[in-house]
């Protein structure tokens, strides 16, 4: 089976745009791969955080991640901080990467111009720290959305410099586009994000995913019932995409919105009705999960412990080729 590796930083509560855009994806490509999903801790250190909040953050995303349907004993999901070969290995890339490639990241003008108080090492060094999470398993394969190809091919030029330096070592990882475009916030302006405050929560309840979406902009050119509209205008019809089976999506909304044959809030209470179809069962493991974070958490340990193996053994061929293993001779 083929390595593939993918990392999601413990921001708390997951939204729909995390879950189509990424997490259902991996839900089906995690019995297809040796899969490894990593809670990115030291990857969120980068920014201002709230230390005390921290595990609090990891627990959560991991329950909501066994809550999708990744399997904690099928799938070596794992927090990133638990395994310091990560760490171990950035620092090895650290010295053979060229300054002005990471200065040139898109991420990191995007970061630093965000954090503008808080431009350190770390957020510059983020791209390597991702190799490393990559590489220290050897991983072939890297689910991303369009937004992280440059990582991966930010990654494929770590293995190919490492490999011409020190002897073939690392395979070239091939970025796995998701399927699903980028999921637009409510808003309709941006990507749904918590920090724009745009977006429906993976676990919020019927009645609270409907006090956001009933208000929801949809095509401008539906001002009376009786308008017709164009669904390729409207975000709430690319939500549709994601839930809606057809013929439901090209002829009750497609067509009935192009006909005015049916009216934005049937057509948003059709969405709603689909999207809790897919919601609800989470929700419910969910539930299920946090009464008992302890049968997780043992899967959890068990994964760290594999993956320190794992890693382990590509610090010691990565050391052996560096001249740094201990072959003194007494
Ligand atoms: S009918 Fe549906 S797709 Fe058309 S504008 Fe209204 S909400 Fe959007």
């Amino acid at each position: 089976m083929k390595v593939l590796f993918t990392g999601i930083q413990p921001t708390g509560l997951l939204h729909i745009g995390n879950y189509f855009g990424a997490v259902r994806n991996w839900v089906s490509l995690q019995h297809q791969y040796r899969t490894y999903i990593s809670v990115v801790d030291l990857h969120a250190i980068t920014i201002q955080y709230e230390p005390r909040e921290m595990p609090g953050a990891v627990q959560e995303m991991v329950l909501q991640l066994a809550a999708c349907g990744i399997d904690p004993e099928k799938t070596l999901l794992f927090v990133q901080s638990e395994v310091p070969g990560h760490a171990d290995l950035t620092w090895t890339f650290n010295t053979i990467t060229p300054l002005g490639e990471l200065e040139r990241m898109t991420q990191f003008k995007d970061k630093s111009a965000q954090h503008r108080k808080n431009v350190n090492v770390g957020l510059l060094d983020y791209p390597v720290l991702q190799a490393a999470d990559i590489l220290i398993y050897k991983g072939e394969v890297v689910p991303v959305g369009e937004d992280q190809v440059q990582h991966v091919e930010f990654t494929r030029e770590v293995a190919r410099r490492f490999n011409a330096r020190y002897g073939d070592t690392f395979p070239e990882c091939e970025a796995l586009l998701t399927a699903s475009p980028r999921i637009m916030g409510l808003d309709g302006q941006a990507k749904m994000s918590k920090s724009k405050d745009n977006t429906i929560g993976l676990l919020e309840t019927r009645e609270e995913v409907w006090a956001k979406l009933s208000v929801a902009p949809t095509d401008p050119a539906r001002v009376r019932r009786s308008d017709p509209g164009t669904p390729e205008k409207c975000n709430i019809y690319s939500y549709h995409k994601l839930v809606t089976p057809e013929p439901q999506l090209s002829q009750t909304v497609a067509q009935g919105c192009r006909t005015a044959g049916i009216g934005c809030i049937d057509c948003k209470k059709l969405f709603l009705d689909n999207l809790m179809k897919e919601l609800d069962p989470i929700r419910e493991r969910y539930g299920q999960l946090a009464a008992r974070p302890e049968k997780v958490r043992e899967a959890l340990d068990a994964n760290a412990a594999t993956c320190r193996a794992d890693a382990g053994r590509t610090i010691l061929e990565v050391k052996e080729k560096m001249g740094l293993a201990r072959t003194w001779k007494i």
